[in-house]
């Protein structure tokens, strides 16, 4: 059932088989193999999930191309509603690890808000990645494209790009190495430094043998119209025009939760084994958190094979149920 701040008491009093960190795409997957499996779940989830903002869904089987990110986060919690999983809108900011169980410290509403803590067995990291993106002064002018034309994943969007004049948005020499990938898709590509950071002599000699070019100056704004990107405004009034974008900042880990349990990581990534499993015998980890590829399909397999790794061991150490059990069980 979906919690409220007000009706909290049973959640608090019992210890949950699994709490699932996110609902997004991988948390909202696991969460239902979790329920079909007969183990008890809480999903916390603070909302605004990285598939919330993607437009339309070009790449996964059985769906049309133009779903939204927000339809599928919608049919997968109602689905793990309907079978029995509890699910709290709320904000991860602790863990501790009880060794039996970890306690799970939860900040509840924005305003006036509560804290609570939540127990499990077994925990789900599934709380994701979210992208940066270029800083202007005016940031709803950013808002108004990225994730339309003005993409933040190549392997989401390099089709979508196809022979277009593309712009690629940096924060690094390195973060622009995108472009010789974009190259695949098309050979129409400017990147943009805003002025930021400077590039080496080699790596403009590899620009100019690919026949790309390289703006220095500061951007002022986005032009385009209905989320449509059409091209840039520099400062000084110069305007470039393109037909999308490739941001390419890097991301923020939605991770500071789990700094006091020493997880093996690589880079920022949790590192797990194939079973989704992190360095800590009782913690998985999915989707774009951990090292892999970001994408929803990839999120929501991960879902499904922790959640399969959880009932592994939980059958193990519990066992199976016998007919007298059951039986006996009625008789009480
Ligand atoms: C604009 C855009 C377009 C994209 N297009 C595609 C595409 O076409 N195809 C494709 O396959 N992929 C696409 N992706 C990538 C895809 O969205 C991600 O790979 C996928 O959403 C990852 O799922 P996830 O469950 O790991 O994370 P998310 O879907 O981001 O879910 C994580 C959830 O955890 C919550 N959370 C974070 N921290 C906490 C906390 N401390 N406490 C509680 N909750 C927390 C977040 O709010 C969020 O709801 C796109 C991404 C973007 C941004």
């Amino acid at each position: 059932m979906q919690l409220s701040k007000q009706d909290l008491q049973a959640s608090t009093d019992r210890i949950y088989d699994t709490i699932v960190i996110g609902g997004g795409v991988g948390g909202l997957s696991a969460g239902i193999y979790l329920q079909r499996y007969l183990l008890d779940t809480l999903i916390i989830d603070k909302g605004k999930a990285r598939s919330f903002w993607m437009q339309e869904l070009h790449n996964y089987l059985g769906l049309p191309p133009d779903t939204q990110g927000r339809t599928l986060l919608k049919h997968g919690k109602d689905h793990y509603l309907s079978l029995g999983g509890d699910s709290l809108n709320g904000y991860v900011e602790e863990i501790t690890d009880k060794e039996d169980f970890f306690e799970v410290k939860v900040k509840i509403g924005r305003q006036n808000s509560i804290y609570q803590v939540f127990r499990a067995k077994y925990l789900i990291a599934a709380s994701g990645i979210i992208d940066n993106l270029p800083f202007l002064d005016d940031m709803q002018n950013v808002y108004e494209y990225a994730g339309y034309n003005l993409h933040v994943c190549l392997i989401c969007d390099g089709y979508e790009m196809k022979n277009k004049r593309v712009g690629v948005f940096g924060k690094n020499q390195r973060s622009l190495e995108v472009a010789f990938s974009l190259g695949w898709f098309t050979p129409y590509i400017t990147l943009f430094t805003q002025d930021m950071f400077e590039v080496s002599s080699q790596f403009r000699d590899r620009l100019w043998e690919h026949e790309y070019k390289l703006v220095e100056k500061p951007i002022k704004q986005f032009i385009g119209e209905n989320h449509q990107m059409t091209g840039v405004k520099m400062t000084d009034g110069s305007v470039i025009e393109l037909d999308a974008g490739l941001i390419s900042m890097g991301s923020q880990f939605h991770s500071g939760y789990l700094s006091g349990l020493n997880l093996q990581t690589q880079g920022e990534n949790l590192v797990t084994d194939k079973m989704c499993r992190t360095s800590h015998p009782r913690i998985f980890a999915i989707g774009d958190l951990k090292l892999g590829l970001n994408q929803v399909v990839v999120a929501a397999s991960d879902g499904a094979v922790a959640a399969t790794g959880i009932w592994r061991d939980i059958r193990r150490e519990r066992g199976v149920k016998r007919r007298s059990d059951i039986e006996s069980a009625v008789l009480v």
